[in-house]
């Protein structure tokens, strides 16, 4: 059943709002109707939710990776108890297909359970043998404190799951949390932090400030790290200013990932895993398949099966619960634009369109797009496109498959499929990359263990996945103390001749090679 409940405002830090204040409307691009409001927080309004959330971050470490691990479990019990209610405004919010908004579901259970379980793991106290003789009195061990206050911001494409690939591992680490959702898909998620502070009985520790860019500026003023994920021109001027502030930013941004379809590949399965790794979400993902390089030999055959796999799906906004549509709209008029000028552009340079092509005439629909002949000169497979395009070029061997992969500002992910994992594995680690899967599309973001992360234009560290995940938003405390308490220590005043003589033989005998000048000879 369809639910009607929307119009979700943020609870927490809401006390210093303006009396006309403006409301952002929220769309459903698949049909144009109504579907919710959000403040349009100022920054004044961010700079008290900001100093809410760190008025109760101490109480929040203090509370140790167990008591933390329990406050979010009962989180993720609460979202599954109301998946219905919260997928229901992902779906509409974002005009997408049930099956596609459902998914959302699946990285929530995931990244919370993975870090719920192993975050006590990944932040407990590291021991560190000393090294040289100098500190033979010492314990070594490196602490990890969180950043007081992280914020997280991300993008439009998937309104629950972007925030929660960051969020547990933040609040995993003791860190309070200052989100900002896209502007565009802000319901879900400000829904499920309401669901945080007022429905788990949870320490007021996780917010959420909704607006555009302005918004978004105003939380990377008021926080200690950052967490971004987005479009790599807002990544950069972000960058920027949190360089200017001096605190760390994580950015995670575009991407142009390549398909490599080898002459060995199971056709079967590389046709398929391109028409999910490039439709799934209407192709609105970071690490979709945007660009597909098929060795000659199979070259025709695996044109002709995809066109006939593509024209199988079912694009549409199908009912809450129905599983009817395969992929449903775009997010927005400015994304399906930039589709439309990549196709444009691809048929004026000399492509040809195979099946798609043309928008649909209601509602935000680009239908899926096979293109041909395409070549390096177009934007389709030079400029992200973020949309249901599988622009296909023939290559001559897997040397050139390599090299035009590579040839890209991004690099963020890519795949290579083919029946040898020897050939996979020599093709797959010469791709510029953060992630890279065999006979798969798009799977490394969802192995948590894993670091998800972009090369070159595609980001700046690692977004998560693994120790790191959680690590990442702690600082690193060296802390040393004294195995046996001495009255004194070799280096302290006062010099003598004496200290100063003993300590240059320790050193020379310790620290230098070969037994002769070790000795105090100096070899000839
Ligand atoms: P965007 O960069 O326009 O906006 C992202 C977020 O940043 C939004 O919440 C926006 O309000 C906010 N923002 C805008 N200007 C800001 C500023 N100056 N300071 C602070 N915040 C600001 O991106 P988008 O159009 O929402 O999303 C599409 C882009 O996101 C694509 O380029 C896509 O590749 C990228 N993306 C990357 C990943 C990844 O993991 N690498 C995942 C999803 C999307």
């Amino acid at each position: 059943m369809a639910t009607t409940r929307a119009a979700v405002v943020p609870t927490a830090g809401t006390s210093a709002a303006p009396a006309d204040r403006k409301q952002i409307a929220v769309t459903n691009p698949a049909t144009g109707e109504a579907v919710g409001a959000v403040p349009d927080q100022t920054a004044a309004e961010v700079d008290a939710l900001a100093q809410t959330l760190r008025a109760a971050q101490l109480e929040w470490e203090d509370l140790g990776p167990r008591g933390r691990a329990r406050h979010l479990l009962n989180w993720l019990n609460w979202i599954v108890d109301n998946s219905d209610h919260v997928l229901g405004l992902v779906h509409r919010e974002a005009g997408k297909s049930w099956g596609d908004a459902s998914i959302e579901l699946m990285v929530c259970v995931e990244v919370i359970n993975y870090y719920a379980k192993r975050g006590g793991k990944f932040l407990a106290d590291e021991r560190r043998s000393i090294h040289g003789p100098a500190s033979f009195n010492k314990r070594l061990r490196i602490l990890r404190r969180p950043y007081q206050l992280v914020g997280v911001i991300t993008p439009w494409n998937y309104p629950l799951a972007m925030q929660m690939m960051d969020v547990p591992g933040a609040l995993m680490a003791g860190a309070a949390v200052l989100t900002k959702p896209s502007e565009v898909t802000p319901l879900a998620w400000a829904e499920v932090v309401r669901a945080w502070n007022e429905e788990i009985d949870a320490p007021p520790v996780l917010g959420c400030a909704t607006g555009a860019g302005e918004t978004g500026r105003a939380v990377i003023e008021a926080v200690d790290m950052i967490q971004f994920t987005g479009s790599t021109r807002t990544g950069r001027a972000i960058g920027i200013r949190a360089a200017e502030r001096l605190i760390p930013a994580s950015l995670e941004l575009g991407g142009k990932d390549a398909m490599i379809v080898l002459s060995d590949a199971d056709l079967d399965r590389a046709v398929r895993g391109a028409v999910w790794g490039g439709l799934f979400n209407a192709g609105q993902s970071c690490v979709a398949v945007e660009r597909i390089y098929v060795e000659a030999p199979v070259y025709d055959e695996f044109v002709h099966r995809l066109v006939a796999e593509v024209g199988r799906l079912r694009q549409g906004h199908d009912a809450q619960g129905a599983f009817a549509a395969d992929y449903g709209a775009m997010a927005t008029v400015d994304q399906l634009a930039i589709v439309e000028h990549h196709v444009a552009d691809a048929l004026a340079k000399g492509a040809r369109v195979l099946t798609g092509g043309r928008r649909a005439e209601r509602g935000l629909f680009y239908p899926a797009t096979v293109l041909v002949d395409v070549d390096h000169s177009m934007d389709c497979i030079r400029e992200e496109t973020f949309g249901p395009l599988l622009p296909v070029m023939r290559v001559k061997s897997e040397e050139e498959a390599i090299a035009l992969a590579n040839d890209s500002q991004y690099g963020l992910a890519g795949s290579v499929w083919t029946s040898s994992p020897a050939r996979g594995r020599r093709v797959g680690r010469r791709i510029e990359t953060g992630g890279m899967n065999i006979n798969n599309a798009m799977t490394n973001v969802f192995q948590f263990p894993l670091p998800m992360g972009g090369w070159k234009q595609s980001g700046i560290g690692h977004r998560f996945g693994g120790p790191n995940g959680v690590r990442k938003y702690t600082r690193q405390q060296a802390f040393v103390s004294e195995r046996i308490p001495l009255k004194n220590e070799m280096h302290w005043y006062p010099y003598t001749l004496a200290k100063g003589a003993l300590v240059r033989r320790v050193l020379r005998l310790t620290g230098t090679h070969g037994w002769k000048r070790r000795l105090g000879r100096t070899p000839s």
